[in-house]
């Protein structure tokens, strides 16, 4: 058992965003009841079968439509069998008297099995088997946004059922869409005024950020940095992005690629390790718009979004994320920088890896 570093004595403030261009309110000197390394029962592997019958993910399964996977080896992708935008999604709506509007849900969801094993987690995968992952993310990226209809890629994980996942056969999920997510262009009109403004990409002026203060960055190497930002509106929120301003996956080299692999492997490991249990989060990759438009400012990158902030308490959206619209953070973004800085980079489940 270890106890965690108590946090800072006063750290009260509030912090800009400059991707969401919004101010996050840290009030991390109110942090009560310290958690002093009391775990809830570790979830790991045990118990949970390599393969399960009544899985709909796992190989040689039958899904919720019936369709029957295959004996896949390595990554699978399928069409979303309950799709929240499809291409059969209804075209002729009927108008909704003003200011109302409504437009159809028309795009492609996809699944994304990250392994034919039931029982292991991203954070378990081999650097290689997650550089796969990588590539079908970049493939689904190429192969859909080819599709006229679709602005947008997104790709994400949820992982964990505090994040409403039941299913732990290790998945992510793909939606093209006929529209923009709303953060995404937030994030791209942020970038487009701060060119314009200072000549320079916002992205790389965060990760100069993060380099000169030096205490946040997770992982490092010439290709690729990991940080909790600055501004993190979760307690163990992590940024991961290539050096380089790319506006999408696709755009990244084969080295770039590799170098993505490792640190995603390294930021869940740490991730886990922290509590040793498998750590809960949203993780999505924020990958410019398609098709028209100056792309040009967008800087792509991973976010991982975990929402508990102790192993027994959850991050809640309450008055001021969901009535006010700005987050309230408890903790202080170098405090868990350093915790996460501080666990080993091999995971606990592994043998001869000390407690
Ligand atoms: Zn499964």
């Amino acid at each position: 058992m270890k106890t965690i570093a108590a946090e800072p004595p006063a750290l009260w403030e509030q912090r800009w965003h400059p991707l969401r261009e919004e101010w996050v309110i840290v009030a991390a000197h109110r942090q009560h009841r310290p958690w002093t390394g009391a775990v809830v029962a570790a979830r790991g592997p045990a118990g949970v079968p390599a393969h399960a019958g009544d899985c709909t993910l796992c190989p040689g399964n039958a899904r919720v439509g019936g369709a029957i996977n295959p004996p896949y080896t390595g990554t699978f992708v399928f069409d979303n069998d309950h799709p929240c935008v499809g291409p059969g999604a209804p075209r002729d709506l009927p108008p909704p008297p003003p200011p109302y509007r409504v437009r159809p849900a028309i795009g492609h969801a996809r699944v994304v099995c990250f392994s034919p094993r039931h029982d292991v987690t991203l954070a378990e995968l081999s650097v290689e088997a997650i550089g796969d992952i990588v590539e079908v993310w970049r493939r689904e990226t190429r192969v859909l946004a080819a599709r006229a209809e679709v602005r947008q890629v997104l790709a994400f994980e949820n992982k964990g059922e505090v994040v409403g996942v039941s299913n732990p056969h290790p998945h992510g999920q793909i939606y093209a869409t006929n529209f923009v997510w709303k953060t995404v262009e937030t994030e791209l009109n942020a970038s487009l005024r701060h060119r314009t403004a200072t000549g320079r990409g916002l992205f790389s002026d965060i990760i100069r950020a993060e380099q000169q203060d030096g205490r946040r960055i997770l992982h490092e190497d010439d290709q690729v940095v990991a940080f909790v930002p600055f501004f993190a509106r979760y307690s163990y929120e992590v940024y991961l992005a290539p050096k380089r301003p790319v506006p999408d996956i696709v755009a990244l080299d084969d080295k770039e690629v590799a170098a993505l692999a490792r640190g995603l492997k390294e930021i869940t490991v740490r991730f886990d390790n922290l509590w040793r249990m498998s750590f809960p989060y949203v993780m999505t990759l924020h990958q410019a718009p398609i098709g028209g438009g100056d792309t040009g400012a967008f800087h792509f990158f991973i976010a991982f979004h975990p929402p508990l902030r102790r192993p027994d308490l959850l991050k809640y959206l309450a008055g001021p994320e969901i009535g006010g619209g700005n987050f309230l953070s408890d903790t202080s973004p170098e405090a868990k920088a350093a915790e996460l800085r501080a666990v080993p980079v091999a995971h606990y489940t592994l043998k001869g890896v000390a407690p």
